[in-house]
């Protein structure tokens, strides 16, 4: 998970790495108020999760509160490369003599780390390593080892930052590699990374990328999950522990097994071609040993997205024998009833494996109208997606 911009500061003070004071606003009034409170002249910053935000107008000087406001009435809702603005960073405004560039990340083809660090800061690092790769420090940094005061120090060196501020970054290097490795980070940027006239190294941007599969390791992460910017019925899957992806298309998928799953959706997308391109609406993967509830779980969240026309259930029993499975989608049907969220899409399934018959059986004696068996995955997909067709043509006809 990418971090924006406040959030990623909020990690770096934690850790001491220095930055200034500020506040995330949602509206002018509230940036007016923060500036006021800061008492000096700020910086109001888009918050959006995209790197250029200065060169596209996101990030604007004001001297006063009612300036502050002006910007940030301006900013908020500005679309920056198909971001768009709910939340500015209002912070105190620093004089800028140099700006320098730090990161720290993973390095997967050499099993390590890498710090990247450059006098020429405050542009794209891009360019820097493709125009003046001499001006781009590049340094190994062992897992194990880690940024140690001599590996910090090796770094500021081969960067050549002034002597004036290089046992400053090197400090401040050190901090980065803790936020790194005490967050679980993969990527911690700093651009830029500037020198004030007086003399002070301050990190006033920041860039850090989480790893989603430490993510239970921190109870407080959970509040950086972006609820403007998720699809909601993501969302509602997370909170079920449902792994699901939103796509856009008219057949809701629900299987057991990542594999499987993968291989519906491109047998779905390959039917759909002959009834108008039908396309699969989501990836949602149950998991082995689905139970009723969870069944349940996953028929809400894919009969919940309005794009959903008709619903793909392809099992393949293998610890869960097929006839629990078949009861769990019976039940769901039931449990969702309960729930005051009556199933009115017809669902195809396909079940085969450990005890199909059985399961088949189940499903047939239910008699459920919405609910149809095909025996095979290739004619359920073909089905489904006649289904979805009609059903999309009927709203539109
Ligand atoms: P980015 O364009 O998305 O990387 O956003 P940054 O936070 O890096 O800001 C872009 C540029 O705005 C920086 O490189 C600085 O030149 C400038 N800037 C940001 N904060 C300040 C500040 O406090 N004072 C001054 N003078 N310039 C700033
Ligand atoms: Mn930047």
């Amino acid at each position: 998970m990418d971090l924006y911009e406040y959030q990623a500061k909020h990690l770096f003070g934690k850790h001491g790495v220095p930055v200034t004071a500020g506040e995330v606003c949602s509206t002018a009034d509230a940036a007016r108020e923060a500036t006021r409170k800061i008492g000096s002249a700020v910086v109001v910053k888009a918050q959006v999760k995209v790197g250029g935000r200065g060169k596209a107008g996101g990030v604007k000087l004001a001297d006063t509160p009612d300036d502050a406001a002006d910007k940030a009435a301006a900013i908020l809702g500005m679309d920056i490369k198909g971001h768009t603005v709910y939340r500015v960073l209002v912070t105190e405004a620093s004089d800028i003599a140099e700006e320098y560039y730090v990161s720290f990340l993973l390095d997967r083809a050499n099993r390590a780390f890498l710090a990247m660090a450059s006098v020429a800061g405050g542009v794209d690092i891009e360019e820097v390593a493709a125009t003046r790769p001499d001006e781009l420090a590049m340094i190994r940094v062992d897992a194990l080892d880690g940024c140690t005061p001599e590996k910090a120090q090796e770094i500021v060196e081969a960067a050549g930052f002034p002597e004036a501020a290089k046992a400053q970054i090197a400090r401040i290097l050190e901090q980065l590699w803790r936020v790194l490795v005490e967050e679980d980070a993969t990527l911690v940027e700093v651009n830029p990374l500037v020198l004030t006239p007086t003399g002070t190294v301050l990190a006033l941007d920041g860039k850090v990328t989480l790893d989603d599969n430490a993510h239970y390791r921190h109870a407080s992460h959970a509040d950086f999950v972006d609820r403007d910017n998720t699809d909601p019925i993501e969302l509602r899957a997370k909170e079920f522990d449902l792994n699901y992806v939103k796509l856009h298309g008219e057949v809701g998928i629900v299987g057991n097994g990542a594999g499987l799953v993968m291989s519906t959706l491109d047998v779905v997308a390959y039917a759909g071609e002959e009834f108008g391109g039908i396309k699969p609406a989501n990836f949602l993967d149950i998991g082995g040993g689905a139970s009723a509830g969870v069944m349940a779980n996953g028929l809400d969240i894919v009969l919940n997205d309005p794009e959903v026309e008709a619903v793909f259930v392809n099992v393949f029993g293998g610890i869960t024998s097929c006839d629990a499975v078949a009861d769990g989608i019976v039940q769901a049907m039931t449990m969702l009833a309960e729930r005051g969220e009556p199933v009115t899409k017809p669902i195809v399934c396909r079940i085969d494996g450990n005890n199909a018959v059985e399961g088949r059986r189940i499903l047939t004696e239910a008699e459920h109208d919405l609910i149809e068996l095909v025996d095979t995955m290739d004619d359920a997909a073909r089905r489904v997606a006649e289904l979805a067709a009609a059903r999309k043509a009927g709203k539109q006809g």
